[in-house]
């Protein structure tokens, strides 16, 4: 809706980049030339990118639409009644139906869609976290949402497409702890999405991003609260409940990711543990704690499948039949481990990877559980209580 008064600012700046990029690209066979061309360009593309955050900034002055083929029918609806109801003698009903296709592209990412089964979604967000959880009505829960990098974030870049695409509302977002690759893209998505509550452990030792988070929750009006082991949240046929950490676990720590939110999802009979970062320490405390309550069907491994996290006693508490490892394809950080994946098959879990697999989702209906994942889909048998 601010794109006339952007487009003024961007407009010959994108004039400028646009010819060095294609000149770049046409001259890639003479790499130095092309290189120092797309560098060149690179200034360009930042002014073009910070005009419009700037404009996107401005309050009411963009609407979250969702990509879709209906989308586009209507905005291209709205165009030609637009310039109809300018030119014609009788603008009326002209403008009736540029304001109609108007609404329903502002509407439609917002009308639930239903499906018949409740779905855990990994998105690949590359190194870092994003599980998405959609209920059958629509309603999406948001464990973290990627990393940031200089000009950008996996929340804008990735999250918020990948939800908006498929319809829905943002019921709540949980941070599992405030690290970058978990915070990085969560001011993006809060912007966006606007979530009702922000879930957060609180751990106070906290970078830029997490500031950012907080800063945008509480310019949108979302609630935030603090977790606390034992609190539950319902969202349809979804309970979540927060297994840790406590205020006690947290003050005593020096790393963020033993301070991970511990996220419990039960649909029916069917148990999901998310675990951030949570490494032997927060184990450990877990297992002291909520033993109990750690056998699940499917586990998102915790800290991309570190040799720091999946203790042998941990995976046999949890006993996962299906292992969720979001992780980077080529990370430095070695990521996951050999040995952690050698522990999760023994246990006799089916590991799924975002670096080999890309986005993998798991549906239930509450009894049973089926993956999407690599263009393929298939069931798994849940874990069955003795
Ligand atoms: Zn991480
Ligand atoms: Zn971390």
């Amino acid at each position: 809706l601010i794109g006339p008064l952007t487009n003024v600012f961007a407009g010959p700046v994108i004039a400028l980049a646009q010819p060095m990029m294609f000149l770049a690209l046409v001259l890639s066979p003479v790499e130095p030339l092309a290189r120092w061309l797309a560098d060149a360009a690179h200034p360009l593309l930042w002014a073009f990118d910070a005009v419009a955050t700037a404009g996107a900034g401005v309050p009411g002055g963009s609407i979250t639409v969702a990509p879709t083929a209906q989308a586009a029918v209507c905005g291209a609806l709205f165009a030609v009644a637009l310039l109809v109801a300018c030119v014609s003698r009788f603008p009326a009903r002209a403008a009736g139906v540029a304001l109609a296709s108007l609404a329903l592209v502002a509407w439609s990412p917002l009308t639930p869609t239903a499906s018949a089964r409740t779905e855990l979604h990994l998105i690949d967000v590359g190194q870092g976290d994003a599980i998405a959880l959609r209920t059958t009505l629509g309603h999406w829960v948001l464990v973290d949402a990627g990393r940031i990098w200089r000009g950008g974030d996996a929340g804008r870049a990735t999250v918020v497409p990948y939800i908006a695409h498929r319809g829905g509302t943002l019921a709540a977002f949980i941070l599992s702890h405030p690290h970058d690759d978990h915070v990085g893209g969560a001011a993006s998505v809060l912007h966006a999405l606007h979530p009702a509550r922000y879930y957060d452990a609180a751990y106070t030792d906290a970078g830029a991003a997490y500031r950012a988070s907080l800063f945008e929750a509480r310019r949108g009006g979302v609630a935030w609260r603090r977790v606390h082991p034992g609190d539950s949240l319902v969202v349809d046929e979804a309970t979540i409940t927060f297994l840790g950490p406590d205020s006690a676990w947290v003050a005593g720590l020096h790393d963020a990711n033993e301070a991970s939110a511990i996220a419990l999802v039960r649909v029916g009979r069917i148990r999901m543990l998310l675990v951030g970062d949570a490494e032997r320490g927060e184990e450990a405390w877990l297992l002291a704690h909520a033993r109990d309550l750690l056998k699940a069907d499917v586990l998102k491994v915790g800290h991309h499948g570190s040799s720091t996290s999946s203790t042998p006693e941990f995976l046999a508490a949890v006993s996962p039949r299906i292992a969720l490892v979001s992780v980077g394809a080529g990370n430095t950080y070695g990521h996951p481990s050999a040995e952690v994946m050698r522990r999760l098959a023994a246990a006799g879990a089916l590991v799924l990877r975002t670096d080999r697999l890309s986005t993998v989702v798991v549906g239930t209906d509450g009894r049973s559980l089926r993956i999407e994942a690599g263009g393929d889909a298939w069931p798994v048998a849940p874990w069955v209580p003795p």
